[in-house]
């Protein structure tokens, strides 16, 4: 592999990063998770599309700036590095985005793309319910084909940004013979429908963008499937495959965390205090799976831009960033002791309350985008093919 960027890609990131530099706002944005922080973000993502920085490698008739995959972890090194706001709609254009590419018709494409990029559209991601987190294919909410409509029934939960979001996709079970994973359409839902209930559900810190969002006879038009009716399990996992492999958690998060931690450390040895030794391995360490996660992105992205696809390795992909991000919080909290347990707003926090905060976050990784033992599970049959029990 040759890691060395073309000068274009030098250029590509000096370009980037003088935009950046002039336009990311002073002073961090409010919380995405409360209705005030959700449309000064979207205000933000505007910003991005107007200038061509929302979506980099998608196509400009989308929205997007025409770049590989490459430019695309390029700019978003800048875009951690210049403390760049978090991208409200990242359901929408890291998960579903690619996933219309993929699967859209043209009209899907020209219909949902381009709103989606300016997030004058956001999305959430409607996979789970009281009764199918893990087991997904357990899903019961309904979608009834009615002439042109379908007519859709039942409950999702832990739906992020829900609370504030225009839109939802998720996975319904169109043929009520089926069972499992079979019988399953990918269907887009308009939040604002008659018949749709958002619910807030309040999380750890109090803030409110997870919903549970109730379905009652909410008629959605044919044209809102994507890709064939009954076959939406292999869309849906398209859509995982993209948010545990590449898209949702770029290595520059975590570079930009693992700086963080090495300045944390040096700021403690600098002001005389005694570290563990053990602490000062850690921080090694986590500087180092950084950026062993960086390369071994950087390789899946060559492999895909000669053709390759994302697969069962998505779930070790997940695995090893969740996990990364929970020790690298725990190792900053250790690292302040005391201190580490201030929120942002506390006057002693002095610049240290984001770790609490962060790492209240990190404990989700290995949950959310299906847990880390669902990862195991998938490892162990399909990559390992072990059997099943
Ligand atoms: C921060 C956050 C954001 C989220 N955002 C969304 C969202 O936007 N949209 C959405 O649809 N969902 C979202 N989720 C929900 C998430 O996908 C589910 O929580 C997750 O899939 C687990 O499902 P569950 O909570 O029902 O737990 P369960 O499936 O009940 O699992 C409980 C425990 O049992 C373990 N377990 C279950 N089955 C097995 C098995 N076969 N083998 C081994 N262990 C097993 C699990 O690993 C887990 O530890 C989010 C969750 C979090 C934490």
């Amino acid at each position: 592999m040759d890691l060395t960027f073309t000068p274009e890609e030098e250029a590509f990131r000096k370009e980037a990063r003088s935009w950046l530099d002039a336009n990311v706002p002073r002073q961090p944005l409010p919380s995405l998770d409360t209705a005030e922080g959700f449309e000064r973000h979207r205000e933000w993502e505007h910003e991005l599309n107007a200038a061509g920085w929302a979506m980099v490698p998608w196509p400009v008739e989308f929205g997007g700036r025409g770049a590989n995959l490459i430019e695309w972890l390029i700019f978003e090194e800048e875009y951690y590095r210049a403390g760049a706001p978090g991208r409200v709609n990242q359901n929408g254009i890291f998960l579903l985005g690619p996933t219309i590419m993929e699967y859209g018709t043209a009209e899907q494409k020209a219909r949902y793309l381009p709103k989606m990029a300016s997030s004058e559209e956001v999305w959430g991601q409607g996979w789970s319910e009281p009764n199918a987190g893990s087991d997904m294919a357990a899903i019961q909410a309904t979608a009834e084909r009615q002439g042109e409509h379908y007519v859709v029934n039942g409950q999702k939960t832990w739906v992020s940004r829900g609370s504030y979001a225009d839109w939802l996709f998720g996975l319904f079970r169109t043929d009520p013979e089926s069972e499992r994973h079979r019988g399953l359409s990918f269907v887009l839902v308009p939040l604002d429908a008659e018949g749709v209930t958002v619910r807030p559900i309040p999380q750890l810190d109090g803030e409110a963008g997870f919903a549970e969002v109730f379905l009652d006879d909410v008629r959605v038009p044919v044209e809102n499937l994507l890709g064939e009716e009954n076959k939406g399990w292999s869309v849906a996992m398209a859509t995982a495959g993209f948010e545990r492999g590449l898209m949702l958690r770029s290595p520059a998060r975590f570079q930009n965390t693992a700086r963080k931690l090495v300045a944390l450390y040096k700021e403690a040895v600098g002001r005389g205090e005694s570290v563990d030794p053990g602490l000062r391995e850690a921080v090694t360490r986590a500087w180092m799976d950084a950026e062993a996660y960086t390369l071994n992105t950087y390789q899946t992205v060559s492999r895909l831009l000669e053709g390759g696809k994302i697969g069962a390795e998505a779930s070790l992909n997940k695995i090893f960033w969740s996990e990364l991000d929970v020790k690298m919080h725990e190792t900053a909290l250790a690292l302040l002791g005391a201190r580490g347990q201030l929120l942002p707003e506390a006057p002693a926090a002095e610049g240290v309350g984001g770790w609490l905060d962060g790492y209240l976050f990190a404990l989700s990784g290995p949950i959310y985008a299906g847990t880390n033992e669902i990862q195991r599970n998938v490892i162990a049959e399909r990559i390992l093919g072990l059997p099943r029990s």
